[in-house]
């Protein structure tokens, strides 16, 4: 039977003859709805039409899907000695993709910032022996194709190692996550943030959404607890969710001066 992927945000969903009645990420109020109604592709089909491409992107090895598909990401791959940490995902594993993580070291965990970015997950996981895909708890219902692999982590710090560690800020998800790499930026460590905080256009500050393309800001209380989270971290760069959407340097001044316009923003 087909495994089924949605055209409007790439989630892969579980195998039916047919493809399922409704997309959950893009039924949400964050998302939206294929303007020409519900639209799927299989496995197969995404294969045949589309490729991966994989460049560095500040130091770091991304991967993303060519021609443009559906959110249009790319997964970041945070390198350990003991192999690569893999940022947020994208709908397709491709053996020559798979082949260029092999060279790096291969992957020994996932970790999905939130819903948006789940694409193909359990397929990347599959590849390299089932390794745990770290999903926040809290957006568990969002989750398109249930696995034994995915790990639906709780509280609000999930350590993967003593460089790589999981945050749940909230903001825009319940479980919305960035991922600090303290060995990141030569030592002076990094955020990677998806777009629970998001790298603006000018590439010198973030903003909050709780949905980018419906245009919801977040309220106050919710950049708050972001900038709780951010504030104990030392990081000087921070990758955002599209290729070469980043802010190379000084970014922990970026981030405090982010949240002080934000919040100057929308209020009265
Ligand atoms: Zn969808
Ligand atoms: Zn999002």
């Amino acid at each position: 039977m087909p495994l089924w992927t949605c055209e409007q945000c790439g989630a892969q969903f579980h195998e039916s003859a047919g493809p399922p009645a409704a997309c959950v990420v893009c039924e949400d109020e964050r998302q939206y709805v294929n303007w020409k109604g519900q639209r799927w592709v299989t496995r197969e089909e995404l294969t045949n039409s589309h490729r991966l491409v994989w460049r560095d992107d500040l130091g770091i090895s991304g991967i993303a899907v060519e021609p443009g598909f559906a959110i249009g990401q790319r997964a970041l791959l945070v390198p350990e000695a003991d192999g690569c940490v893999m940022w947020d995902c994208v709908p397709l594993a491709t053996p020559e993709a798979i082949d260029h993580v092999r060279s790096l070291g291969g992957l020994k965990a996932i970790a999905i910032s939130h819903p948006h970015y789940y694409g193909a997950v359990v397929d990347w996981s599959e590849a390299f022996g089932g390794v745990p895909v770290y999903l926040h708890g809290d957006d568990r219902a969002f989750v398109t194709r249930p696995h034994r692999t995915i790990v639906p982590w709780t509280g609000d710090i999930n350590r993967i190692s003593d460089d790589v560690v999981l945050m749940r800020t909230g903001g825009h998800f319940a479980g919305g996550t960035i991922l600090h790499w303290r060995a990141g930026a030569q030592g002076k460590g990094a955020l990677l943030t998806g777009d629970v905080a998001m790298v603006a256009m000018d590439r010198r500050a973030l903003s909050f959404m709780y949905s980018y393309p419906n245009y919801i800001p977040l309220n106050a209380t919710a950049v708050r607890r972001i900038e709780s989270v951010v504030a104990p971290l030392a990081f000087d760069r921070i990758y955002g969710a599209w290729w070469g959407r980043n802010i190379e340097a000084d970014a922990k001044a970026a981030f405090e001066m982010s949240v002080r316009r934000y919040i100057a923003a929308i209020s009265g």
